[in-house]
């Protein structure tokens, strides 16, 4: 590392942990040492801390030691004739810059508790969102699972100008980069920036604006170890597996732009021990040999429109762009866009009118493939503001395809049209909402390029399924209610054919191993009356992937000989675990809480925990942020649980698992669920009533306790008792 770099780098983490410190003391001064610190939401302390030290800093006193230890890895500064090589100082200052920023914004929120929003959105004239609560971190880091999002970017300071800021922004979201944003220079920031050039920023549209300070840089860093908790299970204090762990899957970098201070420098030797690294806008001296980043360390005085291709090629990303030949810009980072009254064009659906989608299958014969048709008025013959009803209807055909994988094809378009930038897309069926926003149609957008769109991406990644596809849009009245009748015909029979799945009709299930990527031990298999705990996958979803890629992620797995009927376990699924958790699990039960459930990674909807107290199950949605009768919040418990074992007690479960037959089978049942957050009980209430109808007890669900009655086993209890809950009279929970 260069001396000049390493110099700036011990300065300014000596400023910043000076800095630190006298806070810190303000704080105790004030507050005293008891004092709660810490994130918003969150089971991962100050994340940084923690997984690097393995200190919980949950008190202002916490915060103590790791200032002693900040000082203690501080090195000192650089003299004019110092000696040694200067990586491994410049390294440990970067760390000490950590910590010591994690210890300011951590007092920055307990004395203003509003500085952040603290939510995904900016809120009224508040742009700083602050950390990532574990919620956001959960729902955006299945997309580093998936593939949907391959890193992040962070910011420092601002670009010359606003547009140049948003044509820097606009290149990282084509490229499904997240980009976090923080520090200032020259008196303005990037997010100030974005926003001025009407852009939107916020976790939906990937554009993160942290913080206005430079301390907020922590907050990016923070993030990237909470994955390696969360999706790696890496632990507490296992600070050599936290930063292999985001060299090798994070693909992360920061683009400091303008004037590169000792602060600054100090924040890239934070980075640069992940990995991360830095590409600048200003001759600062570069950092060639590689050695802990895959490439170059420092990249300097790069010009702004080859600053993200550079960043991209040193981090040594693989980007694949598809070629989507329409004349807005098209990527996963424009899915989260937001179209709102005068920015509305053209709005189809949602209530308003009749909007439907409908995927079927042709002969060879009748698709002509690109095919695309706009069978009445277009986006042109409408004046800005208006409505028309919409069918899609995408045909198409091929030697592979079968009518399982229609409905696969059809859950894309959701997605695929809200890659279009200016774009908005909600629902699918015959419950679809579309919005064209005047920008995109000022671009040239027309409802053909749907069709353009789609036809472009089915191809790319479904072509294995289907050779030929044309797309018909109608935008008649009449033409639209009749292709709603032979949508609905088609889902109804499409609903019956997988409603009337039992694990015992097939010998065939399918396992799923997306997320061994983040928790390696973690396998799921998927039967058709235990959908993925995820809830995004059904055995026909993993049916028709497996099929589709018979290479993939999705493998068909025999059951084999019964072991336990009533558990749910399987000879061929205990080999198929085995082999596919190599060798860390080797048996498990589909159907039970208490006995060796499945595994449990960090994706899971729900989490079911066993309350000995009142002889019952309780389960929490993720949404849930509560204090829960197991003594956890949501977040603490997908901590503990989370990182791809099988804890007996506490399993994770999709929301839509909870009212399939199977479900908690071997332990009682649904009859045994005697606590669920209130807006759990709405969102299945209708399914679940249906069950415990069959199951002789209609009136289940309102003897099932919310945080309404109670959030301890001593608070439900009473209630549970005076209800007469079924659960009370079963054989005891724990034998
Ligand atoms: Fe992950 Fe299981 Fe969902 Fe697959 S089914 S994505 S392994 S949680
Ligand atoms: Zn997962």
């Amino acid at each position: 590392m260069s001396k000049i770099i390493a110099s700036a780098a011990i300065r300014g983490a000596h400023k910043i942990v000076n800095d630190a410190r006298q806070k810190w003391q303000q704080a105790m001064d004030k507050y005293g040492a008891n004092e709660p610190i810490g994130f918003p939401n969150t089971a991962y302390y100050l994340p940084i801390i923690y997984g690097i030290l393995g200190t919980p800093v949950a008190k202002l006193g916490d915060a103590e030691q790791v200032l002693k230890k900040c000082q203690a890895i501080l090195p000192p500064m650089v003299k004019e004739i110092h000696p040694l090589p200067y990586l491994a100082p410049a390294l440990d200052a970067g760390m000490a810059t950590l910590f010591a920023e994690e210890i300011i914004e951590a007092i920055r929120y307990l004395e203003q508790p509003n500085f952040y929003t603290k939510q995904e959105n900016t809120v009224g004239g508040n742009i700083w969102l602050g950390a990532a609560d574990d919620i956001i971190l959960r729902k955006r880091g299945i997309e580093f699972v998936d593939g949907t999002a391959p890193g992040f970017a962070a910011v420092l300071g601002a670009a010359p100008s606003a547009e140049i800021a948003a044509r820097i922004a606009q290149e990282l979201q084509q490229k499904n980069l997240y980009v976090f944003m923080s520090a200032e220079y020259n008196g303005k920031r990037f997010s100030e920036q974005l926003l001025e050039a009407g852009v939107q920023i916020g976790w939906p549209t990937r554009l993160v604006s942290f913080g206005p300070d430079v301390s907020a840089t922590v907050f990016a860093l923070g993030f990237a170890i909470r994955a390696s908790f969360s999706f790696g299970g890496i632990g507490p204090g296992e600070y050599r597996k936290h930063l292999i762990y985001n060299k090798d899957r994070i693909f992360a970098f920061a683009l400091p732009l303008g004037y590169v201070t000792d602060e600054w420098y100090a924040n890239a030797a934070g980075a640069i021990n992940f990995g991360f690294p830095v590409i600048a806008d200003t001759p600062i001296p570069e950092v060639l040999p590689t050695g802990i980043c895959t490439y170059e360390h420092v990249v300097s005085n790069i010009p702004h429109d080859q600053m993200v291709a550079k960043a991209v090629e040193v981090r040594g990303l693989k980007v694949s762009l598809a070629e989507v030949p329409i004349p807005v810009a098209f990527g996963a980072a424009f899915e989260g866009e937001r179209i709102r009254g005068e920015d509305i064009y053209l709005e189809c659906g949602g209530g308003r009118t009749q909007m439907v989608e409908w995927v079927t299958s042709k002969r060879m014969d009748e698709i002509e493939d690109g095919k695309v048709e706009v069978i009445g008025p277009e986006i042109t013959d409408v004046t800005a503001g208006s409505r028309l009803p919409l069918a899609i209807v995408v045909e198409v055909a091929g030697r592979e395809m079968q009518d399982d994988y229609e409905p696969i094809l059809e859950r894309q378009i959701h997605h695929l049209i809200n890659y279009a930038q200016g774009v908005m897309h909600i629902g699918q069926r015959d419950i679809a909402w579309l919005r064209v926003g005047k920008q995109a149609v000022a671009k040239g957008f027309r409802l053909s390029h749907i069709g353009t769109l789609l036809h472009a991406k089915l191809h790319q990644d479904f072509g294995r399924i289907f050779d030929k596809m044309q797309v018909k849009l109608y935008t008649e009245g009449d033409k639209v209610a009749e292709m709603v009748e032979k949508a609905r015909a088609a889902y109804g029979v499409r609903d019956a054919r997988i409603e009337g799945m039992t694990d015992e009709t097939t010998d065939m299930y399918y396992s799923c191993t997306l997320c061994q990527s983040f928790a390696p031990g973690h396998v799921c298999v998927i039967s058709p009356e235990r959908t993925g705990l995820c809830g995004s996958y059904n055995w026909m979803d993993c049916k028709a992937a497996s099929e589709i890629n018979p290479t993939g992620p999705n493998q068909p797995v025999a059951k084999g000989e019964v072991i336990d009927a009533h558990l749910g376990q399987w000879k061929g699924v205990n080999e198929f675990v085995t082999k596919a958790s190599r060798g860390k699990i080797d048996h498990y039960n589909f159907y039970s809480v208490v006995n060796d459930p499945m595994t449990t990674c960090g994706c899971c909807e729900c989490i079911a925990a066993i309350l000995p107290l009142c002889n019952g199950i309780m389960t929490v949605n993720r949404e849930y942020t509560e204090q829960t009768p197991s003594g956890m919040k949501f977040t603490t418990l997908a901590g503990t649980i989370g990182g791809g074992i099988s804890t007996p007690g506490f399993v994770g479960h999709g929301k839509y698992n909870i009212t399939q037959r199977k479900f908690l089978l071997g332990d009682g049942g649904l009859l045994r669920i005697v606590w669920m957050p209130k807006m759990l009980k709405e969102e299945i209430g209708d399914r679940f009533k249906a069950r415990a109808e069959e199951l002789g007890v209609p009136n289940l669900l309102d003897m099932v306790a919310d945080e309404t009655v109670g959030v301890s086993e001593e608070e439900i209890l009473p209630f549970l008792q005076e209800k007469g809950h079924p659960a009370l009279t079963m054989d005891a929970i724990i034998g």
